[in-house]
């Protein structure tokens, strides 16, 4: 097998040979047909979330692929079918899991250390979210893979393993917009589009994107945003206010993860509203909230993680939204690119002209 290692913090990865370790009962292995680089790839590397490095490990965490081999005691997939792997696993049997939570399945921990493969020095490689994708083939357990059926490239499902579940997902489930309420979307990377397209599938009658890009905020509008704002020319909570003739939005989402720039994002949200944090900020980062604004206009700031998907059920419901129109992940997907190319890709999106790179070659 072949796959991109991230083995110090703040270097690039390199692509290497390595041999797969054994699969144990509950494992899965997967032939990867495409992984797609998220953001947090880029943040996992440059050093924000320093407590989920121990060592060398396997990058990625979103791909899409065939289930070629399972263990004995693998009961929710079998050979042959197509699989997406999600960067949060969905055991099914945890207190998380149990109350209809499984986006905060406690089985991540012990998954994250594992062992996965032997590189050549004979050292071993850990997976990134218990999946490390940016390799040929993927050895996880059970718990991280979600059967799926559809007649979508893998190109466009791997992108459910992390952006556009939690996108789609924020708007949906963990926000609950309504048909006819006014959103803001801060941040238009592949999961601010995503949580756009979710706010338009649920009926909001604004959909406001804020990005300084302009190449994104054009995209935004052909995704369903009826507003466009580049906050480089004037605070963007005040260009949210005079849109609405001074009103706040019912929902904000804060994509992004700078306390600055959520402490704006919050100031968009009217009485009775919500701020949703999406974005991952670096893991000591910390904001202030107004509390007697929070407190007596009622308002709610809430987080998001993988958009509070219940991903056994609701992957699937993604999917007949794709192939029906509802959502469109082809916009999303910017290039193509091979594993070698891995390093570059991962700076493109830096650029703000990819959105999504989607590695579909691996040889
Ligand atoms: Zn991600
Ligand atoms: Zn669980």
């Amino acid at each position: 097998m072949r796959g991109a290692i991230l083995h110090t913090l703040g270097q690039d990865l390199t692509v290497e040979t390595l041999e797969p370790l054994p699969p144990g009962p509950r494992d899965v292995i997967v032939e990867v047909g495409a992984s797609s680089i998220c953001h947090t790839d880029l943040s996992l590397r440059n050093g924000m979330f320093p407590a989920m490095f121990s060592g060398a490990m396997i990058g990625g965490h979103e791909c899409a692929g065939t289930v070629v081999e399972v263990g004995d005691n693998v009961t929710r997939v079998s050979v042959g079918d197509r699989v997406v792997a999600t960067f949060r696993p969905a055991c099914g049997t945890c207190p998380s899991c149990l109350r209809d939570r499984s986006h905060l399945c406690t089985a991540i921990g012990g998954l994250m250390q594992r062992p996965r493969a032997k590189r050549a020095d004979g050292s071993h490689a850990a997976a990134m979210s218990g999946i490390g994708t940016f390799s040929d083939v993927v050895t996880c357990d059970e718990a991280s893979v979600v059967r799926v059926e559809s007649s979508l490239p893998d190109s466009h499902l791997a992108l459910l393993g992390c952006g556009m579940t939690t996108g789609v997902g924020a708007a949906l489930f963990t926000a609950g917009v309504e048909p006819g309420s006014t959103v803001a979307v801060v941040g238009c990377g592949g999961v601010g589009q995503s949580v756009i397209q979710g706010a338009s599938v649920a009926g909001a009658a604004r959909i406001i994107a804020v990005d300084p890009v302009a190449s994104k905020r054009e995209l935004a509008q052909t995704l369903g945003a009826t507003d466009t704002i580049d906050p480089t020319t004037e605070a963007a909570d005040v260009q949210v206010r005079d849109l609405l003739h001074g009103n706040g939005v019912d929902y904000a989402f804060d994509v992004v993860g700078v306390a600055k720039i959520v402490a704006s994002t919050y100031r968009m949200i009217d009485r009775g509203g919500m701020l949703v944090l999406v974005g991952y900020g670096p893991m000591d980062s910390e904001f202030r909230v107004p509390a007697f604004d929070l407190q007596s206009q009622e308002k709610i700031v809430k987080g998001c993680v993988a958009g509070s998907a219940q991903v056994r059920r609701h992957l699937q419901l993604f999917i007949d939204l794709i192939e029906s129109g509802r959502l469109n992940t082809g916009a999303l997907v910017s290039q193509e690119v091979a594993l070698d190319d891995i390093n570059v890709a991962m700076q493109a999106m830096l650029s703000g002209e990819v959105i999504r790179s989607v590695v579909t070659s691996f040889g």
